[in-house]
Order: C-alpha cells, then sequence, then structure tokens
C-alpha cells in the first residue's frame, strides 16, 4: 500500500527535526490529519513566520523581533562584561539564575572538525571584533569576556580557541584591561548549558576562573 503523497511529505519533513525517528514522524502525522484545519493553519504560519518575523540583533547575535534585542538596548545592564554562548537557548538558562546583569553573544555552534565547523562558520570574529572596537570607550568597554560553551570536547576548544584569540588582540592593543574567564566546574561533562539546572549553573558563574 502506498502512502498518499501529502502525508509522506510531512513525515519526510518531521524526520530531518533532530530526535525525530521514522515512527514518531508517522505518528505525528496521521495525529494532524484529526486536528481541525483552522488549528493547522495557524500552525503553519507560526512555521512560516518562525524566520521571517525575526533577525539575528547586530550586536549579541541573538534571536530577536528587533534589531538590537531588547538586552542590548537595556541601559540598565553592565555593559562591560559578555557572557559568550553556544546557542540562544543557553541565554534563557543563564537568565533564569538571575545571577547576571551583564551582556552577552551567541556564536551559534562550536569548532567541530569532525563536522566540518571552523572558526569562521561561527560568530568568532563578530565577537573579536565587538571586544576590540569597544576598548576605547570609557563607560562601555568589555572588562570580562566569560566564556560558557558548553562542557564538550568542541565547546572547550571552542573556547581555547577565543580565549587565546582574545589575548592576541589585546596585546597588540597594548591593553592589560579585559579578564576573560571561563565558567566553573559543576556542570557534568559532555553535558549542555540548557539543559543544568539554576543553582549549579549560578555556581557555575560565581566560580568561574580565569583562562
Ligand atoms: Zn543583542
Amino acid at each position: 500500500m502506498k502512502i498518499p503523497k501529502p502525508i509522506r511529505a510531512l513525515i519526510e519533513a518531521f524526520q530531518k527535526l533532530p530526535g525525530i525517528g521514522p515512527k514518531t514522524a508517522q505518528r505525528l502525522t496521521y495525529y494532524l490529519l484529526h486536528v481541525p484545519q483552522g488549528e493547522l493553519d495557524s500552525f503553519a504560519d507560526a512555521l512560516s513566520n518562525l524566520k521571517k518575523d525575526t533577525v539575528l540583533c547586530s550586536v549579541c547575535r541573538n534571536v530577536s523581533e528587533g534589531d538590537p534585542c531588547p538586552v542590548c538596548s537595556d541601559r540598565s545592564r553592565d555593559f562591560s562584561s559578555v557572557l559568550v554562548v553556544e546557542q540562544p537557548l543557553d541565554i534563557l538558562a543563564i537568565e533564569r539564575t538571575g545571577k547576571y546583569k551583564g551582556l552577552y553573544h551567541v556564536l551559534h555552534g562550536a569548532i567541530s572538525p569532525l563536522e566540518n565547523i571552523g572558526p569562521d562558520e561561527i560568530y568568532i570574529k563578530d565577537l573579536l571584533d565587538r571586544v576590540r572596537d569597544s576598548q576605547p570607550a570609557k563607560d562601555s568597554s568589555i572588562r570580562e569576556v566569560i566564556i560558557a560553551t558548553n562542557p564538550t570536547m568542541e565547546g572547550d576548544a571552542t573556547a581555547m580557541y577565543i580565549s587565546k584569540k582574545l589575548k592576541t588582540q589585546m596585546s597588540k592593543l597594548k591593553s592589560k584591561k579585559l579578564k576573560i574567564t571561563r565558567l566553573g566546574m559543576g556542570i557534568p561533562t559532555g553535558a549542555d548549558l540548557e539543559y543544568a539546572d539554576e543553582a549549579t549553573l549560578a555556581e557555575a558563574l560565581e566560580g568561574r576562573r580565569p583562562m
């Protein structure tokens, strides 16, 4: 028996999502056949507006409805500190701790030779330029970069790379005013930041150590 084409198309689309195998893709698709057309239309609208109605903040590269994003345009935040994460979801995890009042920078990935992701494939250069360009400013220059990439092989390699690049850049600028730190231990090795609980994250933030 042949599965009708529209059904097959949706099953294939679901299967492209992370963590969804063929069985789940089939189940989701047949479930949606029972959902009223109006609800399906809203679902489809949400999908098609997902990227249309969002931009990457030109300062921190977080996903946002406006540019700059609400964090980068909030003058009550501490502009001297930038916390570097792999993904936008990591920002939500840090914000939930309520312990961090600085700004962010989203890399949108980590260096991974196995997956052919080099430093130029993620937003590292934007970070280096951002730190460099902020240096002459008196009240908004970046004084600390907290590297909060995941405690995985890729996250660690990315942290090392960024730290090295920042140090070279600062010595070229003849400046010693930048502190580079890494989130402290506590987050289990190999885990993703976004899954760490608030207490663990707050502790890791508190226990950050110089690189
Ligand atoms: Zn921003």
